[in-house]
């Protein structure tokens, strides 16, 4: 995933650009208000800084929306709450008041990315899922599911290849708030290869989390 980055403050986007990185996104970077129209061609997500040197945000955003569908964070200083309540009428999907950290942003952009791209079913390889009516094909053939391994399964399913950490898997399918290490995660995950019948479909990556395989 491509992340547009137009924010002016070295002190700002040194660490978040290489913290995007590490985080597994594809980053650029912009300065100027007047780069951004013709850089989001290029990206999948922009995030942007309210304050940039040649102009105002949110008149960056009413310019991005007249001809763009971009998923937009919009970064905008402790305080301005106008500002942000003006983005998000703008056709912005979300903000962070800095300073935020790489991992806040990081789950935004998830998120973000996740509501945008949702699509009841999920066809990936052997598997179709079905969000709406909670039901999962393998090869054609109905695979009958707890709640529990249904919802941990589309989680793995909205990115096949990408690994979902343990972390992110309890508080999707277990609680909000869920701190620490349990078996319970692992349990579930095993139950759920038993019925898939393929143990290889859902990959351990260790001292990490889980992974769908990608075909
Ligand atoms: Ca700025």
């Amino acid at each position: 995933m491509k992340v547009l980055v137009a924010e002016d403050d070295a002190a700002v986007f040194e660490p978040l650009l290489a913290g995007l990185r590490r985080n597994g996104f594809e980053v650029r970077h912009v300065i100027y208000a007047a780069e951004v129209p013709g850089a989001i061609a290029d990206a999948d997500l922009l995030l942007l800084d309210l304050g940039l040197p040649d102009g105002d945000g949110l008149q960056v955003l009413r310019e991005v929306r007249r001809t763009s569908d971009i998923p937009v964070i919009i970064a905008s200083a402790r305080g301005d709450e106008t500002d942000r309540i003006v983005g998000l009428e703008l056709g912005a999907d979300d903000y962070v008041v800095k300073p935020f950290s790489v991992r806040e942003l990081s789950a935004r952009i998830r998120a973000v990315a996740r509501r945008r791209r949702f699509d009841p079913s999920l066809d990936v390889g052997r598997l179709v899922i079905d969000r709406t009516r909670r039901s999962v094909l393998l090869d054609g053939g109905k695979v009958d599911l707890t709640a529990k391994e249904f919802d941990l399964l589309a989680v793995l399913a909205e990115e096949p290849g990408r690994a979902v950490t343990r972390h992110e898997l309890f508080s999707r399918v277990w609680d909000p708030v869920w701190i620490g290490t349990g078996k319970t995660l692992d349990v579930h995950i095993a139950s759920l290869r038993k019925k898939l019948g393929d143990p290889a479909l859902i990959e351990t990556v260790r001292n990490v989390g889980y992974r769908l395989a990608v075909e």
